[in-house]
């Protein structure tokens, strides 16, 4: 890492509309900036609602890190900024939205500030943050634990599935599935 530059993680989530090309359009425009870089993009998960109304689409998620010489809070608002370029829809709380992203570290920092606490304070019980997150930076933690093992034993961990971009029916893969040879 160049100096200047601090390693930040990054956690996005949408469950409104085209999710997939919401999701690709944010992380291009998250990384846009010289003042952002990409070091790595996850995967993308599928994921049940947690909280909020009753019977609201999947959620998908997926994690980046990037390297910045953004402060913390320029960084909070340029995520905003791109969270509001993709028309976020956020009337009720915990409910559906077009895009949510959420800065879950920033280097070292501490932070109990509620505009920007760090770590987000509600990474460490989420998988749909940590699995994600797991599977590019194995060897992470998160107030001293692994994050792949904090990811195995949070409560939403069984409802991830990944999300191979196509979509299934009752539970069996459409177009595009991964050919099996
Ligand atoms: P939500 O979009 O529901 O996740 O919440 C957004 C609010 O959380 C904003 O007012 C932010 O200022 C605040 N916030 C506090 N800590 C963080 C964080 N680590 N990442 C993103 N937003 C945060």
């Amino acid at each position: 890492m160049n100096s200047g530059y601090t390693k930040a993680v990054l956690a996005l989530g949408s469950n409104l509309g085209e999710r997939n090309d919401t999701l690709s359009g944010a992380v291009a425009d998250l990384v846009d900036p010289p003042e952002v870089r990409l070091l790595a993009v996850s995967p993308v998960v599928q994921t049940k609602a947690v909280g909020g109304p009753p019977n609201q689409p999947d959620f998908l998620n997926m994690v980046l890190t990037v390297e910045t010489s953004l402060t913390p809070r320029e960084l909070l608002a340029h995520c905003q900024a791109v969270e509001n370029k993709h028309h976020r829809v956020r009337e009720v709380r915990w409910g559906p939205r077009t895009l949510d992203v959420d800065i879950i570290t920033y280097g070292d920092l501490r932070s109990d500030d509620p505009v920007l606490t760090l770590p987000h304070p509600r990474a460490a019980s989420r998988a749909f943050v940590l699995y994600p997150w797991s599977l590019i930076e194995p060897a992470a933690t998160l107030g001293g634990e692994r994050i792949s093992s904090l990811a195995a034993s949070a409560a939403d961990f069984d409802d991830l599935a990944l999300f191979d971009g196509f979509g299934d029916f009752d539970g069996v893969s459409t177009a595009g599935a991964v050919d099996e040879r």
